[in-house]
């Protein structure tokens, strides 16, 4: 049973077949060819028939294989030629059509804007960098929490600097953890009760920063009690050096609406609006959430021949409403070094309310000291 079984196994007949093979190899004709005996002499076969049928096979073999080889050539030729996936999804890399436009007095060539589109969105956007100023106070946690998702929904990258006075506060820092967007929560050392002072430590606080840390961005004054649309901070981006806008705003007597800030002539200022008899005095009429500048500025300012040397500071010594106009003669000599953002300045892209309720009482962790005060029993 054993040696019928051997003979049967496909792995005998294989060990045969190579067997006959290696012999076969020596090219020799088949009359002539010889067996090697275990000494290593060549003998006529005495099985010249049998021997037959093995060159047969081992041709078969050859023919086999040969055949074999052709058929993974062709079949991995076709598969090479055939284009895998869909070739629509890989971007275009052709060069630019151009597009010429003939006239009787000028030839315009224009290119095809696809492929600078596509450059365009490989290039990094520039940073911006939000500076807010609060204070513990019974809405600040509405006004963080508003500002912040309004920011959130703003395109990356941005930095919102949110600066408290005299110590960081834990509620505060609770809602920058929660609103998903990179922040940096400082505290300026500056005391200061006076009220002409609103913010200003603060600013400072986040200018000193930007300074030593050597931000490159455009930055904006947002207080956290403002109003502002997502085109605001969309439209920052496309400020080079200074940019400004106007703002509507409610009077100090809370019963008119003004409009303060830039008229335009494209993004060139030519004038400026504004109400209030006593600001005749100032040397520009923009409010602290209309304008937004380089960052560089601070930190380099030979490279934009900056009216003053470093460091650029709001100024805690002027009179209330001069904040802004002192800044700004810092930053630019005059209006040519404004530019109107967005182009005309036509719009109004925020709001500065003065809502703020100063004297209601600010809840320590935003929670209810006595819950359960309970004015209406359940029936
Ligand atoms: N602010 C502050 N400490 C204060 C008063 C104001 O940090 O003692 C902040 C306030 O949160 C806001 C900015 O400074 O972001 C401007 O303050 P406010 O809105 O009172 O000024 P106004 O709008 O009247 O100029
Ligand atoms: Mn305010």
């Amino acid at each position: 049973m054993a040696s019928i079984r051997r003979t049967l196994s496909p792995a005998r007949h294989e060990r045969l077949y190579h067997n006959e093979a290696a012999v076969s190899s020596s090219f020799t004709p088949a009359s002539q060819r010889h067996l090697q005996n275990g000494n290593g002499k060549y003998q006529s076969s005495p099985h010249l028939p049998l021997f037959g049928v093995q060159t047969l096979l081992w041709r078969r073999g050859w023919r086999r294989s040969f055949y074999r080889c052709l058929l993974f050539f062709i079949l991995g030729f076709f598969l090479g030629i055939i284009p895998f996936g869909n070739i629509e999804s890989f971007p275009d890399l052709k060069p630019p059509l151009a597009i010429v436009q003939a006239n009787d007095n000028y030839v315009a060539l224009g290119i095809d804007k696809k492929l600078e589109d596509q450059i365009s969105e490989l290039e990094p956007e520039k940073l911006l960098i939000i500076v807010t100023p609060t204070y513990n106070r019974a809405f600040q946690a509405y006004f963080l929490n508003r500002l912040g998702q309004l920011l959130r929904l703003v395109k990356p990258p941005l930095l919102w600097i949110v600066v408290e006075e005299k110590a960081a506060s834990f509620e505060t820092a609770e809602i920058l953890r929660k609103t998903g967007v990179m922040y940096r929560h400082l505290v300026t050392t500056v005391n200061s009760s006076i009220v002409k002072d609103r913010g200003v430590h603060q600013r400072n606080a986040a200018l000193e920063h930007m300074g030593h840390h050597k931000l490159d961005g455009i930055v904006y004054f947002a207080d956290d009690d403002n109003v502002y649309s997502l085109e605001l901070f969309e439209s920052l981006r496309s400020i080079s050096r200074f940019g400004t806008w106007p703002v509507a705003m409610l009077a100090a007597s809370k019963n008119k609406a003004i409009l303060e800030g830039p008229v335009c002539n494209g993004s060139q200022v030519i004038g400026w609006h504004t109400n209030e008899k006593s600001k005749g005095l100032r040397r520009f009429h923009v409010d602290m959430s209309g304008f937004a500048f380089n960052s560089t500025i601070l930190w380099d300012p030979k490279r934009w021949r900056c009216p003053f040397p470093n460091p650029i500071r709001q100024l805690d010594t002027v009179k209330e409403g001069f904040q802004e106009t002192t800044f700004i003669e810092q930053v630019v000599e005059d209006e040519s070094q404004m530019e109107g953002t967005p182009p005309s300045c036509s719009r109004i892209l925020n709001w500065h309310l003065h809502l703020d309720a100063r004297n209601v009482v600010y809840p320590g962790g935003w929670l209810l000291q006595k819950n359960l005060d309970v004015v209406l029993p359940i029936k």
